[in-house]
């Protein structure tokens, strides 16, 4: 008889305190720290004023809000303008997700739900499939949707008439999203890193909420953290206050925010494990690169969506990192960064 291998369990992923996506922990936590006005939505003023003009509009029309499409890397607060935007047109958000959405019939389903004027939230747009998709054209455009009734030689094509709703997209990937759904919205935004002074306030505006004694200068830090991303931001709050209630004295302070970086291993900009072996490996395997996305996939062991998904924007972002069309490449911040000397163009030269 063949002798049974023992395979090994796979090594259980620690949780990622920089993580700009969603655990479980942080949606129990969304409740408390969203906020549900635009007014209590923290910086993006271009946006946020635009959006408050479109609002206002369409109410005097007594119209649905124009459909809108919301961009940016995760975390940035892109679900909570859709809940803002609900509450302040006074309608009900239907909020679904572009892999929930498996076939034409669950997209019906939920269009024939919607009463005149509420708002269909979409995350990760980018991920419908084809015949969702073309089902969902009409449905923006015209308000109604096609569906086949009977089979063969006796099928017939009817049109429904949907009511008036206002589609909310998100995505994190719009190089991914087709043109004639690109084109179908009216408005479209791109959210960005939020600057330090403002992820300030949103660790002030939810240090509050949870009822913890947050110090500016901790919260300061606690910003600079965050990697300009709320989501991160919060979470490190719940961390910070942790550290604070049982290493310190319950007030979140510039001290208690370093040790809760040097126990989390996330450094004073942000960075953590996986980010510096991402800078590391291209410094020291490859002479700094380029490498070609593909091979720093295979060698941290991380799928390529999630690097570019996940971890790459925040290092562009920071100049830490730079994108070449022969591959990635550390930048002369990067060796600063690690405390390594970046190669003159001499010694360079002498690499190859
Ligand atoms: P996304 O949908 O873009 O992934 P979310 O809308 O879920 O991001 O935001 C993540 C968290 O960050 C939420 O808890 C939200 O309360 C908070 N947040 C995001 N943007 C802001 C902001 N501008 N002001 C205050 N809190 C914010």
């Amino acid at each position: 008889m063949a002798k049974k291998t023992a395979i090994p369990a796979p090594e259980p992923q620690a949780e990622r305190v920089v993580d700009t996506q969603a655990s479980n922990d942080d949606e129990r936590y969304d409740r408390v720290f969203r906020p549900s006005r635009l007014e209590d939505f923290v910086g993006q003023h271009k946006h946020k004023n635009n959006l408050r003009v479109y609002v206002e509009a369409a109410k005097r029309r007594n119209e649905p809000l124009d459909h809108i499409l919301l961009c940016g890397p995760p975390g940035l607060g892109k679900t909570t303008l859709a809940h803002i935007l609900a509450n302040e047109m006074g309608v009900h958000l239907h909020v679904t997700s572009g892999p929930v959405i498996e076939h034409k019939g669950v997209l019906i389903g939920l269009l024939t739900k919607l009463e005149r004027g509420d708002i269909l939230f979409i995350d990760e747009i980018h991920r419908l499939n084809v015949t969702v998709e073309e089902t969902l054209y009409p449905a923006i455009e015209d308000f109604r949707i096609d569906v086949m009734m009977g089979d063969g030689a006796y099928a017939e094509s009817l049109s429904l008439d949907v009511r008036p709703f206002t589609l909310v997209g998100a995505t994190t990937r719009t190089g991914l999203l087709t043109k004639p759904l690109q084109e179908r919205f009216g408005v479209s935004l791109r959210l960005d890193y939020y600057p330090v002074e403002d992820l300030t306030l949103i660790v002030q505006r939810s240090a509050k909420l949870l009822g913890v004694s947050c110090e500016i200068e901790g919260a300061r830090a606690l910003a600079a953290r965050s990697r300009g991303t709320p989501r991160v931001a919060n979470r490190l709050l719940r961390r910070a206050r942790d550290f604070a209630e049982v290493e310190g004295d319950g007030r979140i302070t510039d001290e208690i925010v370093e040790l809760t970086g040097q126990r989390l291993d996330i450094d004073p900009e942000g960075l953590d494990d996986m980010d510096r072996r991402l800078l590391r490996l291209l410094i020291e395997s490859y002479d700094g690169g380029p490498a070609g996305i593909e091979t720093i996939a295979a060698a941290l062991s991380e799928p390529r969506d999630t690097l570019e998904d996940v971890y790459e924007p925040y290092l562009l972002q920071q100049g830490l990192l730079a994108r070449t069309p022969r591959g990635r490449v550390a930048t002369r911040k990067a060796y600063e960064h690690l405390g390594q000397s970046f190669p003159d163009a001499a010694r360079q030269k002498s690499l190859f």
